[in-house]
């Protein structure tokens, strides 16, 4: 058997098909998602009392994109009274465009 194969391997250098050990391997991709916020947000058009008019309110994330400040600073100027803001029934907090 091994002279046999010895010879194969001389003259065509290629192993016989009996010598030749089958491996599986598996690949597993993984997957990313990329969210890519595109500057469009909830956006509702309600009743302010402060400026006592209809007005634009925006989520505090999009508010603080407004303003060019971070959330927080958002937050907390709308805990001082600064910015006018209402908690949807869901518990979003939307700040008013006109107090930004
Ligand atoms: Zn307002």
């Amino acid at each position: 058997m091994a002279a046999d194969y010895n010879a194969m391997k001389v003259s065509s250098g290629m192993k016989p098909a009996a010598l030749i050990k089958k491996r599986k391997a598996e690949v597993i991709f993984e997957r990313e998602t990329t969210v890519v916020f595109t500057g469009r947000y909830p956006r509702l058009k309600v009743w302010c009392a402060e400026c006592a008019t209809e007005a634009e309110m925006v989520t505090v994330f999009e508010a603080a994109k407004l303003a060019r400040v971070s959330i927080f600073t958002i937050h907390g100027r709308a805990d001082g009274g600064e910015l006018h803001h209402q908690t949807t029934s869901s518990g979003v907090r939307m700040v008013c465009v006109n107090s930004l």
